[in-house]
């Protein structure tokens, strides 16, 4: 599904087939999780192939490799010319690119000084697909800001999501819903929330979840589209008042709520916020959105 024997992968310096990747049984991170990784997304617009915010989550996996002491030197500027000539490599035009950072071969505890890089992409549709979502809490909580970096991301930090995952798939639910360490809502397991109570949009604010990409571009839109919006911590029991909710990440983008728990969203899905917004997002990484806007005035 990822790869066929033809594909191409940027591996330590190299463009080479991924078949051919060679990754070391005694590689630390596959031992202890100290690895740091993305999820970006490139569009085939009418401009040609373009990386979505490349810049912004090449940053964050370099904030990662810092907070985590591994060693990564590539510039932003570097890694995006090398995302271009991969998909180029491999023919992508619409494609889901993940950045890999492992360790060296150690297992002790201390950081290897010795790193490996891998870039790999692929075809993959909206993660969480295209139908409104029916979403359980989970009985997990979302690490403690005080255990980890929670705003980096770290291979070993997504045990979290797995686990939450598989709790609620278990029980026929598509997604899971976390909360923090102090009872607020927090985030999915892999995508930002958003609830729209009123007219208004609100979203936990940073500190105890991931600081997704997609949350700060919808942001942004809503500041630019007059959309009311507010970084704030809400319970539950308020998510469950709200008159509609979505999930944001790179990998789901924009994708709505059906369900959380025994609670249903009242709103119709196409009248919502996070229905504007999805369609937004998608003129955005278009590149689209301010033409549209050019074109109406
Ligand atoms: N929360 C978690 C836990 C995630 O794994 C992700 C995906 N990186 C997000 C939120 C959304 O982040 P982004 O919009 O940058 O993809």
């Amino acid at each position: 599904m990822y790869y066929n024997e033809n594909t191409i992968v940027y591996h330590n310096g190299e463009f080479i087939k991924a078949k051919d990747v060679l990754i070391s049984p005694y590689n630390q991170s596959l031992h202890y999780g100290n690895g740091v990784f993305e999820g970006i997304r490139a569009y085939h617009t009418d401009e040609g192939t373009k990386v979505f915010k490349a810049e912004a989550h090449y940053k964050r996996l370099k904030y990662g490799a810092k907070v985590m002491s591994i060693p990564f030197n590539y510039s932003e500027e570097e890694l995006t010319v090398i995302t271009y000539n991969l998909l180029e490599l491999n023919n992508l035009k619409d494609a889901y690119i993940r950045p890999l950072v492992t360790m060296g071969e150690d297992m002790g505890l201390k950081t290897n000084t010795e790193s490996n890089f891998t870039l790999q992409c692929w075809d993959w549709g909206r993660y969480m697909g295209d139908q409104l979502l029916k979403v359980k809490t989970s009985r997990f909580q979302r690490p403690n800001p005080k255990s980890c970096f929670v705003e980096a991301k770290v291979t070993g930090h997504y045990t979290n999501s797995v686990l939450s995952t598989n709790e609620v798939k278990s029980q026929g639910y598509d997604e899971a819903l976390l909360l923090d360490m102090n009872g607020y809502v927090a985030e999915c397991s892999g995508a930002n929330v958003f609830m729209e109570k009123d007219n208004k949009l609100y979203t936990p604010p940073k500190g105890n979840i991931m600081p997704g990409i997609t949350r700060s571009t919808i942001i942004e839109m809503c500041k630019e589209e007059n959309i009311s919006v507010e970084e704030k911590h809400f319970t539950l029991d308020e998510l469950k008042e709200a008159d509609s909710a979505f999930f944001t990440g790179t990998a789901a983008e924009v994708v709505g709520l059906q369900s959380l728990d025994e609670y249903v969203f009242p709103m119709d899905w196409n009248q919502s916020l996070g229905f504007q917004l999805m369609k937004l997002y998608k003129a955005e990484v278009l590149g689209l959105r301010h033409k549209k806007i050019l074109a109406t005035k």
